[in-house]
């Protein structure tokens, strides 16, 4: 292979890796856009007290709620969706609505290993 080839195949491989850099950049972008205009749980949802879900894990009382198990949270329940880092996310049981990563409620889920 020539000089210029390689030139030529490090140009190309330079593009190829931008374009799928500048993909990967527009699809996170539109996933962030597209959940701005989705609404968190509200406290007022009546799924809410039926369920037991709290925004935040660590303010579940034991006592209300013995299936909770310290480190289960939303964001490591298998019913969960959207990224692993996502601070609020899309849930199988809240739908057209935002679950806290950090939250909790009765019908967590264990992710499959
Ligand atoms: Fe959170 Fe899982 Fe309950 Fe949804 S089902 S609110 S992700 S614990």
């Amino acid at each position: 292979m020539s000089a210029r080839n390689d030139r030529s195949y490090s140009r190309r491989s330079i593009l190829k890796n931008g374009l799928a850099g500048a993909a990967a950049t527009v699809w996170a972008v539109r996933m962030v856009s597209a959940q701005q205009g989705i609404p968190h749980v509200a406290s007022s949802d009546p799924m809410v007290q039926s369920l037991g879900y709290v925004e935040n894990a660590a303010t579940v009382n034991p006592a209300v709620n013995p299936t909770y198990k310290a480190g289960q949270t939303c964001g490591s329940c298998a019913l969960a969706q959207g990224g692993a880092a996502d601070k609020w996310r899309p849930c199988r049981m809240f739908g057209g609505k935002l679950v806290s990563s950090a939250g909790w409620c009765r019908v967590w889920v264990k992710q499959p290993t």
